[in-house]
């Protein structure tokens, strides 16, 4: 067996392999890997000799993490718009006001590429210290075909120093310069934007809901991304329900997000079409909103997987363990539900079959935590103690970036 990197010595290795039990947990435990993939998992003393060694004595290890639900490209700030709505301000005020996604358009437009390029890097760097080794990044704050191709190749894997997957949501508002003409607006998003954008991306995402896309605009856009390779996925059943998972399921979306609002008939689609549920309780929190239905989703065998939905203005969370734990707090997932949606179904959810766990085959992202001070070194520790799971040390295989 070639091995190029031996980490052994791992107090308790969470390889989340679907080929194992619950969690697939092994204790003292060792990973051998070479040419960014795992070629070994088992006992410590069993690990095969190879000169490149990592000691991870009393370290948790998990499967890089993955947040597959992020605006993480953007300029400007909402901070003012966080004191009103404290200050009791509701959505339509702060509309007014010249706030909401438009006022991040704006000074997204504004920005050069290379500055969105480098806030991008400084945030999805910081999530790499937490564990993070993928985030899917979505443009939607461009709404111009320009600016939403700047978006995209703001957001190129390429030299990032982890997996970048990309989604293209020029269909996140309607720009103020299309209020009056909003078929025009979808016309220039299916004739314009898609086919300059779409070299650039890997997913077409719509926000259908109230006050944004309807259901029949919204198909038309997906399906436009679909015919050009694109895979389908969809911000849907938030504010209203509208209809939207259950046609895009339909349509074969590899994920649906949001779903607060989701019904039977959506649920059932999803589960006939093996399309994850992306969950978002950042979003809930900071809208004050009520959880997606989950002992439905989990009933039906919806995979349930968690982001942070990372964005300046309704879910400003920069953190996936702090999204997997409040989605034990809010949305009563279970701690091992938590962990299964910050790896193995978010990569599902990005269509990332290698990512996600540890075992043969897979990709080589390893993320290694300390325990909180005093705690054993599981991951209930980690999921119970908020803010205390910067990663020790993480091992990026560049296999899909
Ligand atoms: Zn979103």
């Amino acid at each position: 067996m070639k091995v190029s990197t031996v980490v052994h010595s791992i107090r308790r290795l969470y390889t989340i392999d679907p080929k194992r039990e619950g969690l697939g947990v092994i204790a003292d435990a060792a990973v051998a890997i070479s040419d960014g993939k795992v070629q070994w998992v088992g006992p410590s003393d069993q690990a095969p000799d190879c000169p490149q060694r990592i000691d991870a004595t009393g370290l948790v290890c998990l499967p890089g993490l993955i947040d597959p639900h992020t605006h993480a490209v953007w300029a400007g700030s909402r901070a003012d718009e966080f004191a009103a709505r404290l200050a009791g301000a509701n959505y339509a005020d702060i509309l007014e006001a010249g706030g909401g996604i438009l006022s991040t358009v704006k000074a997204t437009r504004l920005a050069t590429q290379s500055i969105l390029r480098s806030h991008l890097t400084a945030r999805l760097h910081h999530m790499r210290t937490r564990g993070v080794a993928t985030v899917e990044v979505k443009s939607g704050y461009g709404l111009s075909p320009a600016t939403e191709l700047a978006m995209l190749k703001a957001a190129d894997p390429k030299g990032m120093g982890m997996g970048v997957v990309r989604t293209f949501l020029g269909a996140h508002t309607i720009p103020k310069e299309f209020r009056h003409k909003r078929g025009a607006y979808v016309d220039q998003i299916i004739d314009e934007q898609l086919p300059l954008c779409a070299p650039h991306a890997d997913f077409v995402d719509v926000y259908c809901d109230r006050g944004a896309f309807d259901l029949d605009e919204s198909i038309a856009i997906l399906s436009a991304g679909k015919a050009l390779g694109l895979r389908v996925r969809a911000h849907a059943e938030q504010i209203s329900h509208t209809g939207i998972a259950e046609a895009a399921a339909k349509l074969g979306a590899t994920a649906l997000d949001h779903l607060e609002r989701i019904d039977d008939a959506g649920i059932a689609a999803m589960a006939k079409a093996g399309t994850v549920a992306v969950l978002l309780p950042g979003a809930q929190l900071y809208l004050r909103d009520t959880p997606p239905p989950v002992a439905a989703l989990r009933e039906a065998g919806v995979p349930m997987a968690i982001g942070t939905d990372l964005n300046p203005g309704s879910s400003p969370v920069h953190d996936l363990w702090t999204a997997a734990t409040l989605a034990c707090l809010t949305q009563g997932l279970t701690m091992d539900e938590a962990i299964l949606g910050i790896t193995r179904h978010a990569a599902t959810a990005l269509g990332l079959p290698n990512a996600g766990w540890i075992g043969v085959g897979s990709v080589a992202d390893l993320a290694l935590f300390a325990p909180p001070p005093g705690e054993p070194a599981t991951t209930e520790s980690l999921l119970q103690h908020m803010g205390r799971q910067g990663a020790q040390t993480m091992l990026i295989s560049g296999a899909h970036t």
